[in-house]
């Protein structure tokens, strides 16, 4: 065995740019786990609730901004406390149903841009989407509306839609 042949190395993929640093938070309460957090304990140490995930920094919820969770079959599998009272839904009525019962974009007449917002979302739910923004508001409610930046966060593989300030 020749001691100068090459290891085995990661080859970057030439078409993509800078990966984006991945950040951890908490699902309930938003918030980054403390370091260090023992390796195998997925559930918050600050509100003993959410179950940490990570997402790219670029989706990843900023302090203050709510957000949900939502799976391939567009159905909402966890959402933060701020999007509880945003939405005005507690989680345990909340999971299982579909986003568009939650959120609708805010710029298209009703029934209009859904599948749009829903392709964006079953697109990153798959994993390794390139983040989107699109302005939604909560479903039904006129005159309220929120800057959302949609990507793949996981594990398990979801949609993080994060409502940002417009
Ligand atoms: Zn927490």
């Amino acid at each position: 065995m020749s001691s100068n042949r090459p290891l085995l190395r990661l080859v970057p993929d030439p078409g993509s740019a800078e990966p984006v640093p991945q950040v951890s938070f908490c699902g309930h309460c938003g918030q980054a786990p403390p370091t260090p957090m023992a390796p195998l304990a997925r559930v918050c140490a600050r509100c003993g609730l959410g179950v940490v995930i990570s997402a790219g920094a670029d989706v990843a919820p900023r302090k203050g901004e709510a957000f949900v969770i939502v799976d391939r079959q567009l159905k909402l599998c966890g959402l933060s406390r701020g999007a509880e009272r945003v939405l005005g839904v507690d989680e345990p009525e909340a999971v299982h149903r579909h986003v568009s019962d939650f959120l609708e974009p805010a710029d298209a007449e009703a029934g209009q841009g859904d599948e749009l917002l829903q392709s964006i979302i079953a697109g990153a739910a798959i994993g390794g989407a390139e983040p989107r923004n699109i302005v939604v508001r909560p479903t039904g409610e006129y005159g309220v509306r929120y800057a959302a930046r949609v990507g793949s966060c996981g594990p398990p593989e979801g949609a993080l839609i994060v409502l940002g300030t417009v």
